[in-house]
């Protein structure tokens, strides 16, 4: 579980902006357990021209996101970066930051970022490697 509270402020509550226009990308880990589900990796991911494998969206949303229940439909099994959003790895500096597009962000401390910095960093260098070999789930 990422350390951090999500959307304690309701600015989420209508729309996971998370979850709308999503660029979030995949690994052949993630997709192996989606698949799992029942759902197909050629409906729900897209191929970049850089090489990643980024979840298709719908009307806007993450081909996940249920608008009805304003719920993620496979959230106990989403995408590791889902997980730890909105931690994430800058690559240009080197180190995590928090992205403060997400209303949550300002509940995320430097322990929360030391915590789990290691597991977002090395999900990035996974990503990037499948990428590159273009040999990522898509
Ligand atoms: S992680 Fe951030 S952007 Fe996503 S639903 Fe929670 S508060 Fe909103
Ligand atoms: S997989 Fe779930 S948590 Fe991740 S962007 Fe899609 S709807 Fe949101």
């Amino acid at each position: 579980m990422p350390p951090f509270k999500c959307n304690h402020d309701g600015t989420c509550t209508e729309i996971r902006l998370c979850c709308t226009d999503t660029e979030m990308t995949l690994t052949k880990k993630d997709a192996k357990r989606i698949d799992a589900l029942g759902y197909n990796r050629e409906d729900y991911l897209i191929r970049m021209d850089d090489g990643f494998c980024q979840i298709r969206n719908i009307e806007g949303r993450c081909y996940f996101y249920n608008p009805d229940q304003l719920t993620c439909r496979i959230y106990s099994h989403r995408p590791e970066g889902c997980k730890y959003y909105p931690i994430v790895y800058n690559v240009e500096k080197g180190k995590c930051v928090v992205d403060y597009d997400c209303p949550s962000g300002k509940t995320v401390t430097e322990e929360d970022i030391e915590e789990i910095c290691d597991k977002v960093k090395f999900l990035v260098t996974v990503l990037m490697k499948e990428a590159d070999c273009r040999d990522g789930p898509c």
